[in-house]
């Protein structure tokens, strides 16, 4: 224990020098005791359950990370507010869980029409949206301050919602009273249509103009609904000019929704735009454990084949992705089969087949022509779809991706997975840019001529 009590002074001082002088002052500075080591647990003591909640969340990895060059065993930082500390001299039970004004809780939430089942602790960050989560993190731990708007867009049944409501609840677990408010775009035009129609405007805007961080999801929906739009923009700008955080979601970029007003949307850059794009296979997996985590505490019974098989399958968003799962627990527990790879294709056959055919398809052909470009420039199809950028690899990959393109007329995006996720717009640059080579150089032409012909896809 002693020697704890130096390790964490040590640690401190590591993070004393990392972190901003004001985070540590706020966070840290008053984080002294050590209560007690168990289990190879260090529980560090702190102030409240809000500063408990941020050190877990933003902080906790790295000081673990630091413990780590103190102690030969492994040991982890745990923390444990003065309340529950106190709860726990008291009666010494194990930690009740510290919710006095339980109901009170419950209330804000199903105030701001929030679900409180999405929490940062049950979102899995991946390559896809970790620079979404850490912004959604900074904005949630400071709102109104960091960025405003955050603007989040993706395709359907990324994270989105469950992303911005996770700030919701986030803000109201650190201070109760603030008015938080998650709204539908189209349930905002509809609650504007019905005051309006009675001329209640003055109740509109009680509700609306009140907050202190609105949270409006699929902004899409505001499109050509013009009185809506000219009224939301009002409340966009007042919010705004009082530093109230707003986060608004959308199934595009703000400058491609096109039937609402520029004035508006323009606003939305103000703030930081970040996107959610597909997780890949790793990061599936890890969403289906956290996931089966949630659903069952046997999570031994099902093979880590069985996710995997899940997870290949199931590539394109995270919703069907979560009812795949279900649906293979649900077969092989109500029929009382075995949790086995076989069982989860008939379960999930009719989920399946259709989009597997499609699939493969695409994909041995794509993983075709990656080798077939590879071979003819001498490199390795590990180098070309990397993001080396020597010009021996770049020239072969965008030739590669032009011939995806013209043979397959993937969208930007998709073909982007195939190279380690590039984003689209470098996808579209390089295609642009063979494009315009094919018009001027002929040995360009002669490259793709071949190139096709050794993919089997003469034109
Ligand atoms: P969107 O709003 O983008 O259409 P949702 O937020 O409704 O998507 O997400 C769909 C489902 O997938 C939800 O059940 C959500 O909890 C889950 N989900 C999405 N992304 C993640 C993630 N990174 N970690 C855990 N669950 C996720
Ligand atoms: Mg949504």
């Amino acid at each position: 224990m002693d020697q704890h009590i130096d390790i964490w002074q040590e640690v401190k001082g590591q993070l004393e020098m990392q972190l901003e002088d004001s985070t540590f002052e706020e966070i840290f500075a008053s984080v002294d005791s050590v209560y007690k080591v168990k289990n190879n647990y260090v529980y560090l003591m702190v102030d409240n359950e809000f500063i408990k909640k941020r050190i877990e969340l933003v902080y906790l990895q790295k000081m673990n990370r630091l413990l780590e060059n103190y102690v030969d065993e492994r040991y982890e930082y745990r923390l444990i507010t003065k309340n529950q500390a106190e709860k726990e001299m008291s009666n010494d039970k194990s930690f009740g869980v510290n919710v006095p004004d339980h109901q009170r809780c419950e209330e804000a939430h199903l105030n701001a029409n929030l679900n409180p089942s999405y929490t940062f602790g049950n979102f899995v960050v991946g390559h896809s949206n970790r620079l979404a989560y850490t912004s959604a993190i900074k904005i949630a731990d400071q709102p109104g301050i960091v960025a405003n708007p955050l603007y989040i867009f993706g395709d359907v049944g990324l994270g989105k919602t469950h992303l911005m409501q996770c700030i919701g609840n986030y803000i109201l677990e650190g201070e109760i009273n603030t008015r938080v408010l998650y709204v539908k775009a189209d349930q905002f035009v509809e609650d504007y249509v019905r005051y309006a129609s009675k001329k209640k405007y003055n109740e509109f805007n009680n509700i609306y103009r009140a907050v202190d961080v609105l949270l409006v999801d699929d902004i899409q929906f505001l499109a050509k609904k013009e009185k809506s739009q000219e009224e939301f923009f009002k409340l966009f700008e007042q919010l705004h000019n009082q530093q109230k955080q707003i986060v608004i979601t959308s199934d595009r970029k703000a400058s491609d929704l096109s039937d609402i007003m520029n004035r508006l949307t323009s606003r939305f850059s103000w703030g930081v735009t970040v996107d959610i794009n597909r997780p890949d296979l790793d990061h599936r997996i890890k969403i289906l454990q956290k996931k089966l985590l949630a659903e069952t505490s046997e999570t031994d019974m099902i093979p880590d084949k069985v996710i995997e098989y899940i997870a290949s399958v199931f590539d394109n968003n995270v919703r069907e992705l979560e009812g795949a799962l279900k649906r293979v627990l649900f077969y092989c527990t109500a029929f009382d089969y075995d949790f086995t790879v076989k069982n989860a294709e008939i379960a999930l056959e009719n989920l399946v087949r259709p989009r597997r055919g499609e699939h493969d398809f695409l994909r041995n052909k794509i993983r075709n022509l990656l080798s077939v470009v590879s071979d003819y420039y001498n490199i390795t199809t590990s180098d070309l779809i990397s993001k080396k950028r020597a010009r021996q690899y770049v020239y072969p990959r965008q030739i590669a991706m032009h011939l995806i393109k013209d043979l397959y007329d993937l969208p930007y995006k998709r073909i982007g997975t195939y190279f380690n996720n590039r984003d689209h717009s470098t996808v579209m640059h390089s295609i642009k840019k063979i494009n315009n080579e094919l018009q001027l150089d002929h040995n360009v032409k002669n490259d793709v001529e071949k190139l096709k012909h050794k993919c089997g896809e003469n034109s």
